[in-house]
């Protein structure tokens, strides 16, 4: 059964068409970009390792769908020969506010309250409803389902998700923390302990994804307790472009003398700093370990600041669960950065945590235990797949399976 995978941005829409059953694959992937532009362009690879790409006008998201749907049907460098074998779409939903703790079936019921939460993200989730309604133009009788990125951070309790803000800003404007990657925390959380053979219900975990965005969740019992972005994903973990936690003092002192409107302070804080802006270097990790090898001082205190921030995450969520089972590591630092790896975990044998740098040193993007056998504290590197959740989860909502 095919599942087609949507994440509509903007001016953007990216794709996946995955063959669900006991071994998922993925058939075809690729992105429309320049949506509303001038000239817009598909990007298009089947499962063959055929590439195709296309510039042509894109005023809007219906069409880019159209062009997405043509890509999957062509002759040549297509994968389906009828959209009738498209069973389901999923969508990925930046926000789902309050209202959702899990992936829903799209109706008029969530689609109004996933349109309540544009003031939440607005950059998102208004472009994820054109997307859902040029589906519906264009393929009405295809079941559609919504996952958010924030529905597994709704276990998180009051005293983690409030701020110390007053209450009725709350109440007004829903101003808490909410988290990021939900969908990412949980699906290597689950695929850890499957590998492990333990029931995640009675474990601590804490997850890092550490991809440009970055986020780390305490999971108690399979729940989320607590994570580190919060009302916007610029809180936490120093990010590639992202500060990351920050004095609010600070950001307006910049303000004040850099004489930055909201707006500009919006972009500053979210695409001007993190890794990429404090080392005047580069936001990836390659490049700063390569930086850092030759001498490059700014790109090893870049190396060290990153690394730092996320142990000062594990050491408080260790402290918020009374100690942790599991530490997984994910995203593309987590899986695929051994320097990261052993920079945030070499060193935690308060915690009795016994790191096999060895097994570390060389293991990229490959689900692994790299603890000792003696170790109190089990850690793992585990890729993570949103498109996989997605569609797992559109199957599970749709067919009940
Ligand atoms: P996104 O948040 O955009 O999904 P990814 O999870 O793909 O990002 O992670 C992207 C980052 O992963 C890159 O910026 C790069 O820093 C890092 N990365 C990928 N491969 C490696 C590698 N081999 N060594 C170190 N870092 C890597």
């Amino acid at each position: 059964m095919n599942v087609l995978v949507l994440n509509c941005g903007s001016s953007s829409i990216k794709y996946q068409l995955l063959e669900m059953g006991e071994n998922p694959e993925v058939r075809a992937k690729g992105i429309v970009e320049r949506i509303g532009l001038k000239i817009g362009c598909l990007a298009h690879k089947n499962d063959r390792n055929e590439k195709f790409e296309t510039e042509t006008e894109v005023p809007n998201h219906t069409v880019g769908i159209k062009l997405v749907l043509e890509a999957l049907l062509d002759k040549e460098h297509g994968v389906i020969e009828s959209l009738d074998e498209i069973k389901a779409v999923g969508h990925r939903v930046a926000h789902g506010g309050e209202f959702f703790t899990q992936s829903v079936l799209l109706n008029d019921d969530a689609i109004a309250k996933i349109e309540a939460c544009c003031d939440l993200a607005p950059l998102h989730n208004p472009a994820h409803l054109l997307g859902m309604q040029a589906i519906k133009d264009v393929l009405p009788t295809v079941p559609q389902t919504a996952v958010f990125d924030t529905s597994f951070h709704q276990s998180m309790p009051a005293s983690s998700y409030m701020y110390p803000l007053p209450y009725s800003l709350y109440e007004q404007h829903k101003i808490r923390r909410y988290g990021f990657h939900g969908t990412s925390h949980k699906f290597v959380a689950e695929k850890a302990c499957g590998i492990l053979g333990w029931n995640i219900e009675e474990k601590k975990i804490i997850t890092c994804h550490l991809g440009n965005g970055a986020s780390i969740t305490a999971i108690k019992n399979g729940k989320s307790v607590d994570t580190s972005m919060g009302f916007t994903p610029v809180e936490g973990l120093m990010m590639g472009t992202r500060t990351g936690d920050l004095d609010l003092g600070a950001l307006l002192f910049i303000m004040e003398k850099e004489n930055l409107s909201v707006s500009e302070a919006n972009s500053f804080i979210n695409k001007k700093c993190g890794t990429n802006g404090f080392s005047e270097i580069s936001s990836d990790m390659r490049d700063l370990e390569a930086e850092a090898e030759k001498g490059n001082e700014r790109a090893e205190l870049t190396l060290q600041m990153y690394a730092h921030r996320v142990k000062k995450y594990i050491g408080s969520y260790a402290a918020v669960m009374d100690g942790v089972d599991l530490i997984i590591m994910t995203g593309g630092i987590g899986e695929n950065s051994y320097d990261t790896r052993e920079r945030v975990l070499g060193d935690m044998s308060y915690l009795g945590l016994k790191f096999n740098k060895e097994l570390n040193h060389g293991l990229k993007g490959k689900d692994e235990v790299l603890s000792m056998p003696d170790s109190k504290v089990t850690v793992m590197s585990i890729s993570t797949n949103e498109e996989l959740v997605i569609a797992m989860d559109t199957v599970k909502i749709v067919f009940g399976k």
